[in-house]
């Protein structure tokens, strides 16, 4: 019965496997563990939000909204774009909205790649990157990113490049590590890019989050890349309702159109009084996302001096919400043991270092530590992760 059932599952579902870092998440809850794992923050969103969002349903926008997304959304969106990233672009046929920047990824990778397609993407990468490209039909490229600065080898993506590559995915600021691209680094994939006629899409949903003067830089703003960009964004990490599902995608019209028929066949659209809400979200003061940037710079020290005080070895993030820590030194064999180990007998939980790597050895000296809590999470996962000193000999 069980082979019977197996034979009829899709070979591309047979080649990935569930989240681990959602997997983390009901680990955690299992053993009563505080979830340092999946990136969601436990602490409200903007009240703004919320008054927007009851308001729209009172109002009775409870019906699918427009499929490419509410006009006053798009309308807010492009506004905010234009503030933020200096973008001018055109709400009515560059801005599609979806059910996250999940959704838009996969229907940016849908819309864009044909089977045998390369796609480059750095390594470590946000898991859903991989079963993205499955999904779609592509063949991966990894290029390393390498510790402790996370830079890649311009030799190696040189050598990446071909003839069968259609896109290369670009995160920042990134997930695990917490780099920020740098001009130079995304002048030298803009040149790239160019000479080999490939499209970029780029994952900036942490473009607020960011520490010590590190400066966002949206690809599309480079000189020549506008046309070959994709920019995906949404209203999850930045406004800390990642339970809304609400993402946008900024491009081409051309590219638009073709994101737009697979975005409607695969979700109709985005929950019509949250895009309601997202307008209220767009429409937020510049000091709103100062005092996010100083929240998160609290937070992330906050669990700096948690993982000095524990023993554990990090690399300093210089955006979005993670730090991604060195555990050889625990001695355990692999990332799961260690991990498995820290969820049940030290009760916290992370993401093991292996899920953000095509193959696990590469990840397994790597746990990811999420710092998007209350101070109260945080330091109850202080009071437990300081129990790794007595119980380990380091
Ligand atoms: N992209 C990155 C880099 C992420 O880290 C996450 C969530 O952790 C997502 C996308 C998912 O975002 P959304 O909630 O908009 O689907």
């Amino acid at each position: 019965m069980r082979e019977i059932q197996r034979q009829k599952i899709s070979a591309k579902a047979q080649q990935f496997t569930e989240s681990v870092i959602r997997e983390m998440t009901r680990l955690a809850v299992q053993y009563g563990a505080v979830n340092l794992a999946q990136g969601f923050p436990d602490f409200s969103c903007p009240l703004e939000l919320k008054q927007a969002a009851y308001q729209a349903i009172e109002a009775d926008v409870n019906q699918y909204a427009i499929t490419w997304g509410d006009k006053a959304f798009r309308e807010a969106i492009a506004s905010k774009v234009r503030w933020y990233l200096g973008l001018e672009i055109n709400p009515e046929t560059q801005i599609t909205v979806t059910c996250g920047s999940t959704e838009a990824m996969a229907a940016v990778m849908l819309a864009t790649i044909d089977p045998g397609d390369e796609v480059i993407v750095f390594e470590p990468y946000y898991e859903n990157y991989g079963p993205d490209a499955i999904l779609a039909g592509a063949t991966p490229r990894y290029i390393t990113l390498h510790p402790p600065d996370w830079r890649f080898d311009e030799t190696q993506l040189r050598q990446a490049f071909n003839n069968k590559t259609k896109a290369i995915i670009i995160n920042t600021p990134h997930n695990p590590t917490g780099k920020v691209f740098t001009r130079e680094e995304l002048t030298i994939i803009a040149e790239l890019c160019q000479k080999w006629d490939v499209l970029a899409f780029t994952d900036e949903i942490y473009e607020h989050i960011l520490y010590d003067g590190n400066q966002h830089i949206a690809l599309a703003t480079l000189p020549g890349m506008e046309e070959r960009t994709i920019t995906i964004n949404g209203l999850s990490k930045t406004y800390s309702v990642t339970g809304w599902r609400v993402g946008y995608i900024v491009t081409t019209p051309a590219l638009t159109g073709a994101i737009r028929k697979v975005h409607d066949f695969l979700t109709v659209g985005a929950p019509a009084p949250l895009q309601r809400a997202g307008v209220a979200a767009m429409q937020l003061p510049p000091s709103y996302y100062e005092e996010l940037a100083k929240l998160y710079h609290q937070k992330r020290d906050n669990l700096l001096s948690i993982l000095d005080q524990a023993g554990i070895p990090y690399f300093v993030p210089q955006g979005a919400y993670y730090i991604f820590a060195e555990i050889a030194k625990f001695g355990y064999k692999t990332d799961i043991e260690f991990t498995n180990y820290l969820i049940k007998e030290i009760g916290v939980a992370v993401v093991p270092g292996s899920s953000f790597f095509s193959q696990p050895e590469k990840g397994n000296s790597f746990i990811r530590f999420c710092f998007s809590k209350k101070t109260d999470t945080l330091q109850s996962a202080g009071e437990r992760l300081v129990k790794l000193t007595a119980k380990i000999n380091l």
